[in-house]
Protein backbone atom coordinates (compact mmCIF):
# COMPACT_ATOMS: atom_id res chain seq x y z
CA UNK A 1 0.00 0.00 0.00
CA UNK A 2 1.38 3.37 -0.64
CA UNK A 3 0.93 6.39 1.92
CA UNK A 4 0.15 10.05 -0.24
CA UNK A 5 0.67 13.28 2.64
CA UNK A 6 -1.77 15.57 2.34
CA UNK A 7 -0.57 19.54 4.00
CA UNK A 8 -3.36 21.52 4.62
CA UNK A 9 -7.33 20.64 5.34
CA UNK A 10 -9.31 23.18 4.18
CA UNK A 11 -11.53 22.74 0.79
CA UNK A 12 -9.32 21.46 -1.02
CA UNK A 13 -7.47 19.06 0.82
CA UNK A 14 -10.97 18.07 1.64
CA UNK A 15 -12.07 17.64 -1.86
CA UNK A 16 -8.64 15.31 -2.50
CA UNK A 17 -9.15 12.74 0.07
CA UNK A 18 -13.33 12.76 -1.15
CA UNK A 19 -12.05 12.36 -4.01
CA UNK A 20 -8.95 9.35 -3.81
CA UNK A 21 -11.37 7.61 -1.52
CA UNK A 22 -14.59 7.38 -3.84
CA UNK A 23 -11.79 6.43 -6.79
CA UNK A 24 -9.89 3.81 -5.20
CA UNK A 25 -12.19 0.94 -3.77
CA UNK A 26 -9.87 -1.58 -3.80
CA UNK A 27 -7.87 0.37 -0.73
CA UNK A 28 -4.67 1.08 -2.76
CA UNK A 29 -3.67 4.44 -0.93
CA UNK A 30 -3.39 5.20 2.81
CA UNK A 31 -4.32 8.90 3.03
CA UNK A 32 -2.52 10.87 6.14
CA UNK A 33 -3.72 14.55 6.34
CA UNK A 34 -1.73 16.89 8.18
CA UNK A 35 -4.22 19.47 9.20
CA UNK A 36 -2.91 22.90 11.19
CA UNK A 37 -6.48 24.31 12.50
CA UNK A 38 -7.94 22.70 15.07
CA UNK A 39 -10.89 20.98 13.84
CA UNK A 40 -11.81 19.26 10.50
CA UNK A 41 -12.30 21.19 7.17
CA UNK A 42 -14.63 23.58 7.13
CA UNK A 43 -16.91 26.01 4.82
CA UNK A 44 -14.41 28.87 4.81
CA UNK A 45 -17.06 31.00 2.12
CA UNK A 46 -19.60 30.85 4.83
CA UNK A 47 -17.34 32.43 7.66
CA UNK A 48 -19.49 35.71 7.98
CA UNK A 49 -22.62 33.54 9.04
CA UNK A 50 -20.77 33.06 12.32
CA UNK A 51 -20.98 36.65 13.16
CA UNK A 52 -24.53 36.33 13.98
CA UNK A 53 -23.68 33.84 16.55
CA UNK A 54 -24.12 30.38 14.34
CA UNK A 55 -22.71 27.57 15.68
CA UNK A 56 -19.12 26.82 13.86
CA UNK A 57 -20.01 22.91 13.29
CA UNK A 58 -22.45 24.06 11.10
CA UNK A 59 -19.86 24.92 8.34
CA UNK A 60 -18.21 21.23 8.93
CA UNK A 61 -17.89 20.21 5.23
CA UNK A 62 -19.35 17.02 4.54
CA UNK A 63 -17.39 14.41 6.52
CA UNK A 64 -15.10 12.23 5.09
CA UNK A 65 -16.61 8.97 6.94
CA UNK A 66 -14.80 7.61 9.41
CA UNK A 67 -11.61 5.27 7.75
CA UNK A 68 -9.16 3.05 8.47
CA UNK A 69 -7.14 4.19 5.43
CA UNK A 70 -7.80 8.16 6.08
CA UNK A 71 -5.54 9.50 9.32
CA UNK A 72 -6.49 13.13 9.85
CA UNK A 73 -4.15 14.51 12.51
CA UNK A 74 -5.66 18.10 13.66
CA UNK A 75 -3.20 20.91 15.34
CA UNK A 76 -0.30 19.11 13.14
CA UNK A 77 1.49 21.75 11.47
CA UNK A 78 3.75 20.14 8.35
CA UNK A 79 7.74 22.19 9.51
CA UNK A 80 9.50 20.82 7.03
CA UNK A 81 10.17 18.59 3.83
CA UNK A 82 12.32 15.87 3.99
CA UNK A 83 12.40 15.39 -0.16
CA UNK A 84 15.63 12.78 0.01
CA UNK A 85 13.90 11.18 2.71
CA UNK A 86 10.83 11.18 1.18
CA UNK A 87 9.11 12.55 4.53
CA UNK A 88 7.16 15.58 6.10
CA UNK A 89 8.43 17.37 9.69
CA UNK A 90 5.75 18.01 11.57
CA UNK A 91 5.23 20.27 14.76
CA UNK A 92 4.85 17.48 17.22
CA UNK A 93 7.98 16.60 15.75
CA UNK A 94 6.66 13.54 14.48
CA UNK A 95 7.93 12.46 10.79
CA UNK A 96 5.37 11.86 8.21
CA UNK A 97 6.63 9.20 5.87
CA UNK A 98 5.02 9.82 1.97
CA UNK A 99 5.03 7.86 -1.75
CA UNK A 100 2.88 11.17 -2.48
CA UNK A 101 2.92 14.54 -1.41
CA UNK A 102 0.23 16.99 -1.98
CA UNK A 103 0.98 20.65 -0.53
CA UNK A 104 -2.75 22.16 -0.54
CA UNK A 105 -1.49 24.78 2.64
CA UNK A 106 -4.13 27.80 1.39
CA UNK A 107 -3.59 31.18 2.13
CA UNK A 108 -2.74 33.72 5.09
CA UNK A 109 -4.52 37.31 4.90
CA UNK A 110 -1.71 39.70 4.22
CA UNK A 111 -1.14 42.66 6.85
CA UNK A 112 0.93 45.48 6.03
CA UNK A 113 3.72 45.84 8.48
CA UNK A 114 2.84 48.76 9.52
CA UNK A 115 3.80 49.78 13.57
CA UNK A 116 1.21 48.76 15.36
CA UNK A 117 -0.33 46.47 13.18
CA UNK A 118 -0.06 43.50 15.70
CA UNK A 119 -1.81 45.41 18.87
CA UNK A 120 -4.35 43.16 20.59
CA UNK A 121 -7.24 45.45 18.84
CA UNK A 122 -6.53 44.56 15.33
CA UNK A 123 -7.48 41.41 13.76
CA UNK A 124 -7.79 39.37 10.58
CA UNK A 125 -11.00 37.27 8.59
CA UNK A 126 -9.90 33.90 7.79
CA UNK A 127 -10.58 31.64 10.42
CA UNK A 128 -13.24 30.86 12.76
CA UNK A 129 -11.01 32.01 15.72
CA UNK A 130 -10.66 35.03 13.91
CA UNK A 131 -14.79 35.57 14.27
CA UNK A 132 -14.68 34.64 17.54
CA UNK A 133 -11.98 37.17 18.41
CA UNK A 134 -13.89 39.80 16.46
CA UNK A 135 -17.27 39.02 18.04
CA UNK A 136 -15.99 39.37 21.61
CA UNK A 137 -13.69 42.52 20.91
CA UNK A 138 -17.03 44.45 19.48
CA UNK A 139 -18.36 46.86 21.25
CA UNK A 140 -21.35 48.25 19.81
CA UNK A 141 -21.38 51.99 18.56
CA UNK A 142 -17.59 52.74 19.01
CA UNK A 143 -15.50 53.30 15.91
CA UNK A 144 -14.28 50.72 14.06
CA UNK A 145 -12.01 50.38 10.72
CA UNK A 146 -11.95 47.40 7.75
CA UNK A 147 -8.28 47.97 5.90
CA UNK A 148 -9.12 46.81 2.31
CA UNK A 149 -11.86 47.76 0.49
CA UNK A 150 -12.24 44.50 -1.53
CA UNK A 151 -14.30 41.38 -1.66
CA UNK A 152 -13.32 40.35 1.51
CA UNK A 153 -12.91 43.73 3.03
CA UNK A 154 -16.45 43.83 2.12
CA UNK A 155 -17.35 41.23 3.86
CA UNK A 156 -15.01 42.02 7.11
CA UNK A 157 -16.85 45.69 6.84
CA UNK A 158 -20.49 43.97 7.12
CA UNK A 159 -19.75 41.23 9.82
CA UNK A 160 -18.31 44.46 11.61
CA UNK A 161 -21.39 46.61 10.88
CA UNK A 162 -23.60 43.28 12.34
CA UNK A 163 -21.99 44.10 15.78
CA UNK A 164 -23.22 47.51 15.76
CA UNK A 165 -19.93 49.02 15.48
CA UNK A 166 -19.40 52.58 13.61
CA UNK A 167 -17.35 51.18 10.42
CA UNK A 168 -15.28 52.71 7.99
CA UNK A 169 -13.77 50.70 5.55
CA UNK A 170 -10.29 52.21 4.00
CA UNK A 171 -8.76 51.08 0.50
CA UNK A 172 -5.70 52.72 -1.49
CA UNK A 173 -7.56 52.23 -4.94
CA UNK A 174 -9.29 55.11 -5.88
CA UNK A 175 -12.37 53.15 -5.47
CA UNK A 176 -13.54 49.78 -3.68
CA UNK A 177 -13.42 46.55 -5.31
CA UNK A 178 -10.32 47.64 -7.34
CA UNK A 179 -9.92 44.01 -8.82
CA UNK A 180 -13.56 43.38 -9.91
CA UNK A 181 -14.98 46.29 -10.86
CA UNK A 182 -14.35 49.14 -13.20
CA UNK A 183 -13.91 52.90 -12.00
CA UNK A 184 -17.69 53.62 -12.34
CA UNK A 185 -18.92 50.46 -10.57
CA UNK A 186 -16.57 51.49 -8.24
CA UNK A 187 -18.10 54.91 -7.44
CA UNK A 188 -21.64 53.53 -7.17
CA UNK A 189 -20.57 51.00 -5.13
CA UNK A 190 -19.25 53.38 -2.85
CA UNK A 191 -22.09 55.51 -2.66
CA UNK A 192 -24.24 51.99 -1.83
CA UNK A 193 -22.15 51.09 0.84
CA UNK A 194 -21.76 54.86 2.49
CA UNK A 195 -25.93 54.47 1.75
CA UNK A 196 -26.27 51.44 4.25
CA UNK A 197 -24.52 53.56 6.79
CA UNK A 198 -20.21 52.39 6.40
CA UNK A 199 -18.22 55.24 5.68
CA UNK A 200 -15.47 54.63 2.53
CA UNK A 201 -12.59 56.05 2.23
CA UNK A 202 -11.07 55.38 -1.10
CA UNK A 203 -6.96 56.65 -1.78
CA UNK A 204 -6.34 56.28 2.05
CA UNK A 205 -2.68 54.12 2.56
CA UNK A 206 -2.34 53.02 5.85
CA UNK A 207 0.90 54.12 7.53
CA UNK A 208 0.19 53.11 11.48
CA UNK A 209 -2.30 51.52 13.67
CA UNK A 210 -2.35 52.97 17.31
CA UNK A 211 -4.50 52.00 20.27
CA UNK A 212 -7.31 54.36 18.94
CA UNK A 213 -7.14 55.39 15.90
CA UNK A 214 -5.82 54.55 11.97
CA UNK A 215 -3.64 57.17 10.89
CA UNK A 216 -2.67 57.74 6.95
CA UNK A 217 -0.18 58.72 4.79
CA UNK A 218 -1.83 62.04 3.70
CA UNK A 219 -1.68 62.56 7.71
CA UNK A 220 -5.26 62.32 8.48
CA UNK A 221 -6.62 59.83 11.08
CA UNK A 222 -9.66 57.73 11.69
CA UNK A 223 -10.60 56.75 15.28
CA UNK A 224 -10.82 53.30 15.35
CA UNK A 225 -11.43 50.67 19.06
CA UNK A 226 -11.21 47.80 16.65
CA UNK A 227 -9.07 46.94 13.03
CA UNK A 228 -9.70 43.91 10.63
CA UNK A 229 -7.36 43.77 7.93
CA UNK A 230 -8.38 42.46 5.12
CA UNK A 231 -6.21 43.78 2.37
CA UNK A 232 -6.01 40.79 0.53
CA UNK A 233 -4.08 37.21 0.82
CA UNK A 234 -0.90 35.67 0.06
CA UNK A 235 0.05 31.85 -0.33
CA UNK A 236 1.27 29.69 2.21
CA UNK A 237 4.31 28.70 0.38
CA UNK A 238 6.88 28.90 3.27
CA UNK A 239 7.72 25.21 2.51
CA UNK A 240 9.15 25.67 -0.82
CA UNK A 241 12.34 27.52 -0.38
CA UNK A 242 13.90 25.39 2.70
CA UNK A 243 12.99 22.39 0.55
CA UNK A 244 14.29 23.89 -2.55
CA UNK A 245 10.78 24.13 -4.05
CA UNK A 246 10.21 26.50 -6.46
CA UNK A 247 7.54 29.17 -6.16
CA UNK A 248 5.74 31.79 -9.07
CA UNK A 249 6.21 35.18 -9.14
CA UNK A 250 3.88 36.60 -6.37
CA UNK A 251 4.25 33.23 -4.67
CA UNK A 252 3.18 29.88 -4.32
CA UNK A 253 4.22 26.52 -5.14
CA UNK A 254 5.05 26.63 -8.59
CA UNK A 255 3.75 23.47 -10.81
CA UNK A 256 3.08 22.61 -13.97
CA UNK A 257 -0.38 22.61 -15.60
CA UNK A 258 -0.21 18.63 -14.21
CA UNK A 259 -0.27 19.99 -10.75
CA UNK A 260 3.14 18.99 -10.19
CA UNK A 261 6.31 20.72 -8.89
CA UNK A 262 9.58 19.94 -10.29
CA UNK A 263 9.59 16.83 -7.85
CA UNK A 264 7.50 14.41 -9.22
CA UNK A 265 6.47 12.97 -5.93
CA UNK A 266 5.11 16.80 -5.07
CA UNK A 267 2.23 18.07 -6.19
CA UNK A 268 0.41 21.56 -4.89
CA UNK A 269 -3.58 22.06 -5.53
CA UNK A 270 -6.08 25.30 -3.98
CA UNK A 271 -4.36 28.41 -3.22
CA UNK A 272 -1.49 27.70 -2.34
CA UNK A 273 -0.67 26.56 -6.08
CA UNK A 274 0.82 28.55 -8.95
CA UNK A 275 -0.61 26.90 -11.62
CA UNK A 276 1.94 27.88 -14.61
CA UNK A 277 2.74 30.56 -12.34
CA UNK A 278 -1.29 31.85 -11.15
CA UNK A 279 -2.88 31.23 -8.14
CA UNK A 280 -6.43 31.11 -7.81
CA UNK A 281 -7.94 32.71 -4.81
CA UNK A 282 -11.14 31.36 -4.99
CA UNK A 283 -12.81 27.51 -4.07
CA UNK A 284 -13.66 26.20 -7.26
CA UNK A 285 -10.61 25.82 -9.08
CA UNK A 286 -9.19 24.70 -5.97
CA UNK A 287 -11.73 21.73 -5.89
CA UNK A 288 -11.33 20.48 -9.92
CA UNK A 289 -7.59 20.50 -9.06
CA UNK A 290 -8.06 18.14 -5.92
CA UNK A 291 -10.28 15.89 -8.56
CA UNK A 292 -7.37 15.92 -11.26
CA UNK A 293 -4.79 15.09 -8.38
CA UNK A 294 -7.16 12.25 -7.40
CA UNK A 295 -7.38 10.83 -11.10
CA UNK A 296 -3.62 10.86 -11.73
CA UNK A 297 -2.92 8.99 -8.30
CA UNK A 298 -5.18 6.04 -9.56
CA UNK A 299 -3.00 6.55 -13.05
CA UNK A 300 -6.67 7.71 -14.15
CA UNK A 301 -6.86 9.84 -18.00
CA UNK A 302 -6.72 12.95 -16.44
CA UNK A 303 -6.49 16.56 -18.38
CA UNK A 304 -4.65 19.30 -17.47
CA UNK A 305 -6.01 22.12 -15.44
CA UNK A 306 -6.87 24.71 -17.35
CA UNK A 307 -8.34 28.16 -16.22
CA UNK A 308 -11.25 29.59 -16.32
CA UNK A 309 -12.50 32.51 -15.45
CA UNK A 310 -14.72 32.93 -12.51
CA UNK A 311 -17.41 35.88 -12.07
CA UNK A 312 -16.80 37.42 -8.68
CA UNK A 313 -19.63 38.26 -6.82
CA UNK A 314 -20.30 40.17 -3.69
CA UNK A 315 -22.33 38.01 -1.40
CA UNK A 316 -23.15 40.45 1.51
CA UNK A 317 -24.86 43.60 2.36
CA UNK A 318 -27.92 42.93 0.01
CA UNK A 319 -25.97 44.52 -3.23
CA UNK A 320 -25.84 42.94 -6.48
CA UNK A 321 -22.18 43.13 -7.36
CA UNK A 322 -20.20 40.85 -10.03
CA UNK A 323 -16.74 41.18 -11.76
CA UNK A 324 -16.04 39.08 -14.55
CA UNK A 325 -12.51 39.04 -16.93
CA UNK A 326 -11.32 42.46 -18.43
CA UNK A 327 -13.48 44.46 -16.30
CA UNK A 328 -10.92 47.28 -17.13
CA UNK A 329 -10.94 46.89 -20.78
CA UNK A 330 -6.81 46.40 -21.00
CA UNK A 331 -7.32 43.98 -23.83
CA UNK A 332 -6.23 45.54 -27.05
CA UNK A 333 -8.98 47.10 -29.31
CA UNK A 334 -11.51 46.25 -26.34
CA UNK A 335 -14.69 47.92 -26.91
CA UNK A 336 -16.50 49.04 -23.38
CA UNK A 337 -20.48 49.37 -23.94
CA UNK A 338 -21.59 51.33 -20.49
CA UNK A 339 -25.55 50.80 -19.73
CA UNK A 340 -27.16 52.87 -16.26
CA UNK A 341 -30.70 51.81 -15.40
CA UNK A 342 -31.91 55.27 -14.60
CA UNK A 343 -35.12 54.18 -12.92
CA UNK A 344 -32.85 51.67 -10.60
CA UNK A 345 -29.61 53.22 -10.91
CA UNK A 346 -28.18 50.04 -11.45
CA UNK A 347 -24.62 50.13 -13.34
CA UNK A 348 -23.55 47.06 -15.94
CA UNK A 349 -20.98 47.44 -18.58
CA UNK A 350 -20.02 44.63 -21.09
CA UNK A 351 -16.22 44.30 -22.85
CA UNK A 352 -16.20 42.69 -26.17
CA UNK A 353 -12.94 42.31 -28.07
CA UNK A 354 -12.45 44.34 -31.28
CA UNK A 355 -14.85 41.76 -33.37
CA UNK A 356 -17.81 43.71 -31.28
CA UNK A 357 -19.30 39.60 -30.50
CA UNK A 358 -16.67 37.76 -28.11
CA UNK A 359 -17.38 38.99 -24.44
CA UNK A 360 -14.17 39.70 -22.28
CA UNK A 361 -15.39 41.21 -19.28
CA UNK A 362 -18.64 42.36 -17.21
CA UNK A 363 -19.24 44.53 -14.29
CA UNK A 364 -22.61 44.84 -12.87
CA UNK A 365 -23.18 47.02 -9.84
CA UNK A 366 -27.13 47.53 -8.30
CA UNK A 367 -28.81 48.10 -5.24
CA UNK A 368 -30.29 44.90 -4.87
CA UNK A 369 -28.66 41.02 -5.28
CA UNK A 370 -30.73 38.96 -8.14
C1 LIG B 1 -14.63 35.44 4.58
C2 LIG B 1 -14.29 34.67 3.34
C3 LIG B 1 -15.24 34.56 2.32
C4 LIG B 1 -14.94 33.88 1.15
N1 LIG B 1 -15.89 33.78 0.18
C5 LIG B 1 -15.62 33.09 -0.93
C6 LIG B 1 -16.61 32.94 -1.96
O1 LIG B 1 -17.73 33.45 -1.85
N2 LIG B 1 -16.30 32.19 -3.06
C7 LIG B 1 -15.07 31.58 -3.20
O2 LIG B 1 -14.84 30.90 -4.20
N3 LIG B 1 -14.11 31.73 -2.26
C8 LIG B 1 -14.36 32.47 -1.14
N4 LIG B 1 -13.38 32.59 -0.18
C9 LIG B 1 -12.06 31.99 -0.45
C10 LIG B 1 -12.07 30.50 -0.10
O3 LIG B 1 -12.37 30.35 1.26
C11 LIG B 1 -10.73 29.91 -0.46
O4 LIG B 1 -10.58 29.98 -1.86
C12 LIG B 1 -10.59 28.47 -0.01
O5 LIG B 1 -10.73 28.34 1.37
C13 LIG B 1 -9.23 27.92 -0.43
O6 LIG B 1 -9.14 26.59 -0.06
P1 LIG B 1 -7.73 25.89 0.19
O7 LIG B 1 -8.04 24.52 0.71
O8 LIG B 1 -6.87 26.05 -0.98
O9 LIG B 1 -7.03 26.76 1.36
P2 LIG B 1 -7.48 27.12 2.83
O10 LIG B 1 -8.94 27.22 2.96
O11 LIG B 1 -6.64 28.30 3.22
O12 LIG B 1 -7.01 25.86 3.68
C14 LIG B 1 -5.65 25.56 3.86
C15 LIG B 1 -5.49 24.87 5.19
O13 LIG B 1 -4.13 24.44 5.31
C16 LIG B 1 -3.64 24.76 6.60
N5 LIG B 1 -2.18 24.84 6.54
C17 LIG B 1 -1.41 25.84 6.06
N6 LIG B 1 -0.10 25.53 6.17
C18 LIG B 1 -0.05 24.30 6.73
C19 LIG B 1 1.03 23.44 7.11
N7 LIG B 1 2.30 23.78 6.90
N8 LIG B 1 0.72 22.25 7.70
C20 LIG B 1 -0.58 21.89 7.89
N9 LIG B 1 -1.64 22.64 7.55
C21 LIG B 1 -1.36 23.85 6.97
C22 LIG B 1 -4.32 26.07 6.93
O14 LIG B 1 -4.31 26.32 8.32
C23 LIG B 1 -5.74 25.79 6.38
O15 LIG B 1 -6.51 25.12 7.34
C24 LIG B 1 -13.66 33.27 0.99
C25 LIG B 1 -12.71 33.38 2.01
C26 LIG B 1 -13.01 34.08 3.17
C27 LIG B 1 -11.97 34.19 4.25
Amino acid sequence: MRTLVVAGYGPAGHRLVQELRALDVSGTWRIVVLAEEPRPAYNRIALSSLVSGRDPAALALPGVPPDALVDVRLSTTVTGIDRAGGAVRCSDGTRAPYDALVLATGSRPFVPPVPGHDLPHCFTYRRIEDVDAIRAAARPGRPAVVVGGGLLGLEAADAVRRLGMRTRVVETAPHLMPLQVDADGGRLLGELVRGLGIEVHCGARTVSVGPRAVRFADGTELAADLVVFSAGIRPRDELAAPAGLATGERGGFLVDARLRTADERIRAIGECAAVEGRCHGLVAPGRRMAGLVARQLMDLEAPSYADTDQPARLKVLGLGVTGFGDVHARTEGAIELRETDHATGAYRKRVLAADGETLLGRVEVSATSR
